[in-house]
């Protein structure tokens, strides 16, 4: 079917409408003609397509403006499900949500990353089983799998590439081991990337210009620019939790804490949890995960809180640089260690105002994440969604060529950074 040199030359097949539905701009016939220019018969053969394949289905009827009230559309976010897992250094969550992304059935549990891919994934695996059952669902209605990992993962291949704190997962084809069991695309991005993509997009879509901190074992930032995200060149964007921190007021090297990147006084050895956690049983507290670091500051431990101000003040100073550099209205604190709230939180603000021209923090927001635990698979099932109703996508599942967009892997890997976070 050649959808091409309609209207205006324009290319807009079915995938082009289905957007229009996806973003909520369009829910009626009137409104696609009016949207694309393309004559009414050329929109219903569109529309018949989509209600074919499942993509779109009616959705009651719109108010009249006088004779059969036009029939109305909507995506169909039930026709299908997505399977999504964030991956941290000591526990993972996973999840099945619709094609919208809303969570259907979720399940958290302790998971150590460094035990490798097949003792993890597993794990995963089991899950999602469990999961699918729980929602009454099937692996065949599965549309799409998302990973986040806290580590590097090679762009086009979606494999974990040299990750510093997940042993074992060199080299490791995350898509092709998802692909074996589900037959569908996989994305894998990094941990903090996904997360930012889900608070902005879910909480913030004012604010384009958008900074994600990771605070859990590691440090890591997600950074997003005119409402997408920054993943620079190699995807190594962000890496905020190994850039040196430089107000240690010492250039006695011996004095600055050991990374576990194997530099010495990196951010992360001041502020991350594993970092709190080491100094901490250093001061002889008997704790053993970053949560138990969370429970001591929120208790008003002095140590634990002296610490958290001090991990806020260093976290502060990089992520003044950042706003510096990429002046965004709006940065948000997630991961573990924002639990802790006002010590951690007190120390970035003073640091952050001080450091950062007046310019750059005349509007500048500086809060915690609102989908709190929920952030990392919120946003890969939003990012998936992008990706597998993409209107190139779908116009190629249709075995229509719209002549636009490049032609996608059944893998997509994102790829992302080293980052590390629980
Ligand atoms: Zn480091």
């Amino acid at each position: 079917m050649t959808i091409n040199g309609t209207a205006g030359g324009e290319a807009i097949g079915p995938g082009e409408i289905l957007a229009l539905f996806r973003q909520e701009r369009a829910h009626t016939r009137a409104d696609l003609v009016r949207l694309t220019g393309l004559a009414r018969s050329t929109v219903t053969q569109r529309l018949d397509t989509l209600l074919a394949a499942g993509l779109l289905i009616p959705d009651g009827e719109s108010a009249s403006t006088g004779g059969r009230p036009p029939t109305r559309f909507r995506f169909n976010a039930a026709g299908g499900v997505l399977l999504i897992t964030a991956i941290g250094a000591s526990h993972l969550r996973c999840a099945v949500t619709d094609l919208e992304g809303k969570v259907l059935a979720e399940e958290a549990c302790e998971s150590d990353v460094a035990a490798g891919p097949h003792v993890v994934l597993n794990q995963v695996m089991g899950l999602f089983e469990t999961l699918l059952t729980v929602v009454g669902s099937v692996p065949r209605n599965v549309r799409g799998v998302g990973v986040s990992v806290p580590g590097p993962v090679e762009f086009a291949t979606g494999k974990v590439i040299s990750p510093p704190i997940m042993i074992g997962w060199d080299g490791f084809d995350i898509p092709g081991y998802f692909a074996a069991h589900y037959g569908c695309p996989t994305l894998v991005d990094n941990d903090v990337n996904a997360m930012a993509f889900g608070e902005q997009r879910t909480y913030w879509p004012r604010h384009p210009h958008m900074l994600m901190i990771k605070v859990g074992t590691g440090v890591g930032c997600g950074i997003i620019v005119n409402g997408a995200l920054h993943r620079g060149a190699q995807g190594a964007a962000g890496d905020l939790g190994h850039i040196p921190y430089s107000g240690g007021g010492t250039d006695n090297e011996e004095t600055e804490p050991l990374c576990r990147c194997g530099n010495i006084g990196c951010v992360e050895a001041y502020a991350g949890g594993w970092a709190l956690l080491r100094s901490l049983r250093e001061l002889g507290h008997d704790i053993h995960s970053s949560s138990d670091v969370v429970r001591l500051i929120r208790a008003g431990q002095p140590d634990a809180v002296r610490l958290a101000r001090q991990a806020g003040r260093v976290l502060g100073q990089a992520i003044s640089d950042a706003v510096s550099f990429f002046n965004p209205s709006l940065v948000v604190i997630g991961g573990q260690l924002a639990h802790a709230d006002e010590p951690l939180l007190a120390g970035i603000r003073e640091v952050v105002y001080r450091r950062s021209l007046p310019l750059a923090t005349r509007d500048l927001q500086i809060t915690t994440s609102r989908l709190d635990y929920r952030a990392g698979v919120t946003g890969l099932a939003l990012m998936l969604g992008d990706h597998l109703f993409a209107p190139h996508a779908v116009n190629q599942l249709l075995g229509v060529d719209s002549g636009g967009g490049d032609t996608e892997s059944p893998i997509l890997a994102i790829s992302p950074h080293s980052q590390d976070g629980s």
